[in-house]
């Protein structure tokens, strides 16, 4: 058995009642990565205004701008403190959204940029990876009003203790739909450097499709397993109050993969949405600690432990490679017996179809013997398996499983409307 956990659903009303017309449009690093294509997303933007709509835009920082604001922290310091970190690589947003608004004023548009604290986004005092508690959104909607377009910098907000906070690496994701939860917007719309969320990484399987309708359930396994992009958290953020998303190139004017409430015609047209896998997994097997006792402690890290094997002997549980040392820390701790195993990477076959679909799991292994690999650790969900396989085994893995679920076919777009 493996478990995703939600978030809990943070307070997003605003004293004003939804407008009908808003559109939150969120821009990735790619598409603010220089001078000019900064400009790009300001016409964009504008263009959207002139069409009638309220315009909110978040932006992420440019290109590798994160990247290198922390590589500069750890060149300073061998361990920044957290709460300097955060003060530190807000700000690669703060540039990027101020120099949107200006391209957006040349444009002969109004345009504010606001900080994540301006914007009213309140946040936990997790550094790193705050969880936003609540969006006082009064400012938004007072730049509305007066007819801009507003800027927010995304992956940042302000904690209840009144320190800047960030959000987790990709996270204006989840500014951009905490945005569009708060604001009532019809829709969020997440510009990306890709044309949307496919049916497997394209760079492995050249024939992969471009997915027109995802559930937001397959969304959040997929973004879980491997798709990179969206940040889970934003699609749980998405499912538990109802956002819209759409996801999309910034670089061409086709419509992308819409993530919404499943529907009939997604299962009708095909089972399974997508083959997700990742290259690295850290995978624990601890023995000597009482279960409810180790995930009590991980969740306190906190340490979001992805898939869980039950079994009569040790615990098996994986968790994201960026939480080893905290992983380690807490299984030290509590005097565990522990190792980790490497070398492994995870493929997961996932699908709204499964739930009514016997026989998802019976090809899947039957494929992989044909393949002559053996998963070493299962782990499922109604609506996935997922498996660990050696490193090397991952790329023929996802190859053959899309070609047995005949993921190639015009019919895994799910196309409708
Ligand atoms: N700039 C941040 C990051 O690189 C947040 C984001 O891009 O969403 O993780
Ligand atoms: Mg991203």
């Amino acid at each position: 058995m493996s478990e995703t956990v939600y978030e809990a659903v943070p307070e997003v009303e605003s004293d004003e009642p939804p407008h009908v017309g808003t559109l939150v449009m969120k821009f990735g690093g790619t598409s603010v990565a220089d001078p000019e294509k900064i400009r790009r997303v300001a016409t964009r933007l504008v263009a959207a205004k002139r069409a009638g709509g309220r315009v909110v835009a978040v932006v992420s920082a440019m290109g590798q701008h994160t990247d290198e604001l922390v590589a500069l922290a750890h060149e300073v310091s061998p361990r920044p403190k957290p709460r300097e970190l955060d003060m530190l690589i807000s700000v690669g947003e703060r540039v990027s959204c101020a120099l949107v608004a200006m391209a957006i004023s040349d444009l002969g548009q109004d345009a504010i940029s606001l900080t994540g604290s301006q914007a009213g986004i309140v946040t936990d005092t997790v550094h790193g990876k705050a969880k936003i508690v609540e969006v006082r959104a009064a400012r938004i909607h007072d730049a509305l009003d007066e007819d801009r377009i507003v800027l927010v910098a995304g992956f940042q907000g302000v904690s209840t203790q009144y320190d800047i906070t960030t959000l987790g690496r990709g996270g204006s994701d989840t500014t951009a739909v905490a945005l569009a939860a708060a604001l009532g917007a019809d829709a969020c719309e997440i510009y990306t450097d890709v044309d949307g969320v496919f049916t497997a990484d394209p760079r492995i399987v050249p024939d992969a499709r471009k997915l027109h309708a995802v559930s937001y359930e397959e969304m959040l396994e997929m973004a879980a397993s491997g798709a990179r992009v969206l940040a889970l958290r934003s699609v749980e953020f998405a499912r538990n109050h109802g956002v819209k998303l759409h996801v999309r190139s910034t670089f061409t004017e086709e419509s992308g993969t819409w993530i919404t409430e499943e529907d009939e015609r997604m299962l009708e047209k095909a089972m399974i949405s997508g083959v997700t896998h990742t290259l690295e997994e850290a995978v624990y097997r601890v023995e000597g600690v009482d279960r409810a006792e180790l995930f009590s402690a991980l969740a306190d890290a906190p340490v979001s432990v992805d898939t869980i094997i039950q079994t009569d002997g040790p615990i098996l549980f994986s968790a994201p490679l960026e939480d080893r040392d905290e992983t380690a820390a807490v299984l030290d701790r509590l005097g565990a017996t522990w190792n980790e195993r490497d070398g492994l990477g995870k493929v997961s076959v996932i699908g709204a179809g499964m739930k009514s679909h016997p026989g998802i799991a019976a090809r899947t292994f039957a494929t992989l013997r044909d393949l002559g690999l053996e998963p070493q650790l299962v782990a499922t969900s109604p609506i996935k398996i997922a498996f660990y396989v050696p490193h090397d085994d991952v790329e023929r893995a996802v190859k053959g499983l899309h070609e047995a679920f005949e993921l190639s076919s015009a019919e895994a777009e799910r196309a409708h409307e």
